[in-house]
């Protein structure tokens, strides 16, 4: 049953006609559990509170079915708009993007000036920029455009998930650029020919990402809710003697909340990814996959009861 309803809102997510009709009705359902709100000042308000509790962020404007030259850019503005906001309030926050909000699936001269145009205003404000790893069937192309953007701009890192039989292998090709990776499960439905199917071989994965990636000195963003995989990494880095500012955990703004709370009093690192903006739908649905009890959430929401 978990598995059916997980298929069903990873199908839901890639619903264009939904993500239209959502951006129509504003944030519904309880997905301001999930997201800061529509607008950039919604975020920075949020990152702001969070703050000040001591979380890091990294902020996210939320975009999906981009698929106009005219959108890309719309969408690059928007980027740039969030790094100008970081730096002129004074936030500790970096930013998080999709390639294919930059117009990755239009063209390749289309995205490669939207990155440029962004990456150029992070560096003049000093904001880190992660671009987050989608399906399977664009990681090849998303590896290569870090890989060129790696060697012009020192602050960029991107996305590596467990769930990828090949994930092993891109830690390898991609440390000869030592860089600053999240690594995650992942969160898009892939098939058992290029992805792990079985839970247990994600985390085991997971777990070597972390070893390797650790090991080779590199700078590694622990992006999980799976308190197995926290326990294991604290210890890892225990045995290792690998200081506390060459790694950092991660969460979803809203999700474990308490958890995070924890983790920040421990001492550790703890950095919080931030959506805002209309487009939340597809984001919300991924999340409602990954644990669909959060159903409980959706149903307060449609009933008047929820956020
Ligand atoms: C900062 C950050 C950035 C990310 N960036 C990407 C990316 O670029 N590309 C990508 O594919 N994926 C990304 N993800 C999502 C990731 O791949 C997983 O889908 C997601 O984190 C859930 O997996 P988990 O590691 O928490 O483990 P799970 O085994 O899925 O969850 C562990 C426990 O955490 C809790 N939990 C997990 N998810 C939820 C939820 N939605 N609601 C409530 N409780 C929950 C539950 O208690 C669950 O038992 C990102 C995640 C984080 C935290």
């Amino acid at each position: 049953m978990e598995q059916l309803m997980r298929n069903f809102f990873q199908f839901m997510a890639k619903n264009k006609s939904m993500t239209k009709l959502a951006k129509r009705y504003g944030l519904k359902f309880g997905a301001k559990r999930f997201v800061a709100g529509e607008t950039l000042a919604d975020a920075v308000e949020t990152i702001r509170e969070l703050n000040k509790e001591g979380f890091a962020v990294t902020i996210d404007h939320l975009g999906e079915f981009v698929e106009t030259e005219k959108e890309a850019n719309e969408m690059t503005e928007h980027s740039i708009e969030a790094i100008r906001a970081i730096k002129e309030n004074n936030l500790d926050s970096q930013l998080s993007l999709k390639l294919t909000s930059m117009g990755m699936d239009i063209s390749d001269d289309l995205v490669m000036r939207n990155m440029r145009r962004i990456l150029d205003v992070a560096k003049e404000c000093d904001v880190f920029v992660t671009i987050d790893m989608e399906d399977s069937g664009r990681c090849e192309k998303t590896l290569q455009i870090f890989e060129t953007l790696r060697k012009e701009y020192d602050n960029l890192g991107t996305v590596i998930q467990a769930y990828l039989y090949r994930t092993l292998d891109d830690l390898d090709r991609l440390n000869a650029y030592h860089p600053n990776l999240r690594l995650v499960k992942g969160a898009y439905k892939e098939p058992e020919t290029v992805a792990f199917p079985n839970k247990k071989d994600v985390d085991e994965n997971y777990k070597k990402m972390i070893e390797k990636h650790l090991l080779n000195g590199n700078y590694t963003a622990i992006a999980t809710h799976d308190d197995e995989i926290i326990n294991f990494a604290k210890a890892f880095v225990k045995e290792h003697n690998i200081p506390n500012d060459q790694f950092e955990f991660q969460m979803l703004y809203g999700i474990k909340v308490e958890r995070q709370k924890e983790i920040l009093k421990e001492g550790y690192k703890m950095r919080l990814y931030v959506p805002y903006g209309t487009d939340w739908y597809g984001y919300f649905m991924r999340r409602l996959a990954e644990r669909p009890a959060n159903v409980a959430f959706v149903l307060k929401g449609v009933f008047g009861k929820g956020s």
